[in-house]
């Protein structure tokens, strides 16, 4: 096991001081780590290892280029997924070449079509390949591909095998040429194609068999619901036997409608009805993130669930009210509204709340009232407490966080260096910024 960072609290050492004492203390950490200063040191470091990583004990993608001071790093900060403060550089991929056999497609759990190329396997960086995905249609447009062409297959760093391209020498027949397929190949419906996306989606959600297992599963998964015995199969096969048509029909399941079935000894089916149960328990958010919306995964599903506060409030949203959320753009919004335009998921919804859902946020989490319907922005570094921190702090006291500075916003939370944007705004507006330290005085009042 190589080591490759310390955490710790003194953020006045050095990213590469830390590896070096923990390489005192025992531990191992990679030998070729190279601190350099300039941009030009960092290219001569990637040639240096393009060539000679083969002759490294274990195998590598590429490198990881990092800022050296922890200072630093702190106030680089992380995006909701990545930090700011590093980044990779990937060699280029083993390549092979063969025969493309077939594209099959498949329906996922919000309906998008993914089109899968299936070839005659080969051996790549030591692990057999038969399939890759070609994501979308503009990507089979784009390779032009027809069966029975030869195909040049790469392993990127993800480790997910692609389609990079022809032999233009050997290639299959003209009337071979691939065509997106038009219709569901689950439900059959006609496919669409929604504005501003690349995907191809199945809009019958709720009559697609695919898509209402995948639904389920999700619904169900740690993530999401967190029900436990509930595997996939399981769902699977209560689908196949009538027991659940939609995430809803979870809470109706009995002790009767278990013990029959395979594979579904008495104890294990009054595990898994206990953890239903249990399951009436989760917050609002995840609630939201369970219900499967295309595009509102677990960051927006608390995102959402934070600025409206109950399932209502959102339903009842209008366009701009969205898409003043904080991180949520055109695309999402769009799903969203497409999802509560549906009366079938508007039913499943009411049944979920009959049975004892929580469509709320937790009254239990707010401290007050105080900034009941505020729309706030939050702008600069702080001293005292850290972002995250301010947030939390405007959400549990009834206020509404938005990103940019617009005639709704009530104040601007500023800290140092506010964005020149958001500070011309404000003064032309006449919105006032107030510092970390009046809004706390706010909240004690
Ligand atoms: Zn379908």
């Amino acid at each position: 096991m190589l080591f490759y960072s310390v955490v710790g609290e003194n953020s006045s050492l050095y990213h590469s001081e830390l590896l070096e004492k923990s390489r005192q203390w025992g531990f191992l950490i990679p030998e070729s780590m190279k601190r350099v200063n300039s941009i030009n040191k960092i290219f001569d470091f990637i040639d240096f290892w393009e060539t000679k990583k083969s002759e490294l004990p274990y195998e590598i993608d590429g490198i990881v280029i990092k800022v050296n001071s922890i200072k630093v790093q702190n106030e680089l900060d992380f995006t909701a997924k990545v930090p700011r403060w590093a980044i990779s550089y990937k060699y280029k991929a083993e390549r092979q070449s063969t025969i493309l056999v077939s594209v099959t497609y498949q329906v996922g759990r919000t309906g998008a079509i993914t089109p899968v190329a299936n070839f005659e396997p080969i051996n790549l960086s030591g692990t057999i390949v038969k399939r890759a995905s070609l994501h979308n249609s503009d990507q089979i447009e784009k390779l032009g591909l027809r069966i029975g062409d030869y195909v040049y297959v790469e392993k990127g760093g993800e480790i997910i095998p692609k389609i990079v391209g022809f032999d233009k020498l050997r290639r299959g027949s003209i009337e071979n040429i691939i065509k997106f397929v038009e219709n569901c190949p689950d439900c059959g419906s006609k496919l669409k194609k929604i504005e501003g996306e690349a995907q191809h989606y199945c809009k019958d959600e709720n009559n697609c068999k695919t898509q209402i297992i995948g639904k389920i599963q999700h619904f169900v998964s740690r993530k999401a619901m967190n029900i436990e015995s509930f595997g996939s199969e399981r769902v699977a096969l209560l689908f196949n036997k009538g027991v659940i048509n939609n995430i809803a029909d979870i809470y109706k399941i009995e002790i009767e409608n278990l013990v029959n079935l395979e594979g579904m000894a008495e104890k294990s089916a009054l595990n898994l009805i206990e953890s239903i149960k249990l399951s009436k328990k989760q917050p609002f958010e995840k609630i939201l993130f369970s219900m499967g919306i295309r595009h509102v995964g677990e960051t927006v599903a608390s995102k959402l669930a934070n600025h409206f506060g109950s399932i209502e409030n959102l339903i009842n949203s209008s366009y701009d009210d969205l898409i003043s959320v904080e991180e949520i753009g055109e695309k999402i919004v769009n799903s969203i509204r497409d999802y509560f335009n549906n009366s079938k998921n508007l039913l499943i919804l009411e049944k979920l709340s009959k049975v004892g859902l929580n469509f709320k946020i937790d009254k239990n989490n707010v401290r007050s009232n105080v900034l009941h319907g505020k729309i706030i922005v939050i702008s600069g570094t702080f001293q005292t407490m850290s972002r995250e921190k301010i947030k939390q702090l405007v959400l549990e006291n009834g206020g509404k966080l938005s990103s940019a500075v617009n005639s709704k916003t009530k104040f601007i939370i500023g800290g140092q260096s506010i964005g020149p944007t958001k500070n011309e705004k404000a003064k032309i507006l006449k919105i006032p910024i107030i510092s970390e330290k009046d809004f706390l005085e706010m909240l004690n009042t």
